[in-house]
């Protein structure tokens, strides 16, 4: 039987942009799905969630491992017929990513792509037939200004001055490339897909060098993972407005 209420899965659900997700979409009455692959801290934000009378559900998911993922697709699909939200959200930035381009390490930069781009495909492929029984399916992916080529081919940007980061940002661009290429397969169905920036948080992955909360970093992705149905899809955006590709 399907359920009547909005379901959600945010991917890396307990900590970060990733729990502050599932907050402010539970506190809209949705079910949120606490997608994360730490069993401690899992139960820890599923308790707090519940603690602030959120929905909230532990589902046992790491994304660079596929029995895990159509684990959790065949647990959604048996408890509740169906996915409104799929926030991709679990990302990594590992500390040997920070090495020159010149001198980046191939099984960093493997590694680093293993999460933040197959594992945002082999998810967003398991979950799509659930999707696809929503009646106003929503996928999310949290990109990154990093990955904007536009705001790092400036010389002048505030990007391009950053550290090199090739495997993170580009792994972000891929990501956004993943955004497109979903969003004109599904652009006929209910579903919208599209890339949002959550700004500079303050999180684990930057030591907590972020100007802003994760709390404000998390709002733009419940903005796109609620969007109405004139809403668009395909697109880049952050807080402001749209981010150049
Ligand atoms: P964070 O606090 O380090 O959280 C990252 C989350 O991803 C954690 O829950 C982590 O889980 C999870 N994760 C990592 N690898 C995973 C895997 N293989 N399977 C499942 N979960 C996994 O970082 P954050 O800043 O909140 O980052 C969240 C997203 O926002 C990332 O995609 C990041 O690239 C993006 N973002 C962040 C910023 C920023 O300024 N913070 C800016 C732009 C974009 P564990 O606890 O198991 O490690």
């Amino acid at each position: 039987m399907q359920q009547t209420k909005k379901i959600a899965l945010i991917t890396g659900a307990n900590k970060g942009i990733g729990v502050e997700v599932a907050r402010q979409l539970g506190e809209l009455g949705i079910i949120v799905l606490v997608g994360a692959r730490d069993l401690a801290r899992r139960d820890e934000a599923v308790k707090r969630l519940r603690e602030e009378s959120i929905e909230a559900v532990g589902v046992p998911l790491d994304v660079t491992r596929q029995d895990t993922i159509n684990a959790a697709a065949s647990y959604i699909d048996t408890t509740y017929g169906k996915l409104d939200i799929l926030v991709n959200n679990a990302g990594i930035s590992l500390p040997a990513g920070r090495a020159l381009p010149s001198e980046l390490d191939i099984a960093t930069f493997r590694a680093i792509y293993e999460t933040n781009v197959f594992g945002v495909f082999a998810v967003t492929k398991a979950m799509l037939p659930l999707l696809r029984l929503s009646e106003a399916g929503r996928i999310v992916n949290m990109s990154s200004n990093m990955g904007s080529l536009g705001l790092f081919s400036d010389p002048e940007s505030f990007f391009a001055k950053m550290p090199p980061l090739l495997a993170y940002n580009s792994s972000k661009t891929a990501l956004n490339g993943i955004t497109v290429a979903f969003a004109n397969e599904l652009r006929n169905t209910a579903i919208k897909v599209n890339s949002v920036s959550p700004g500079y948080c303050a999180t684990d992955l930057n030591d907590h060098q972020g100007f802003s909360t994760p709390q404000e970093g998390a709002k733009i992705a419940v903005r796109f993972a609620t969007l109405a149905a004139d809403g668009p899809t395909s697109g880049f955006f952050e807080d402001k407005g749209i981010v150049p590709w």
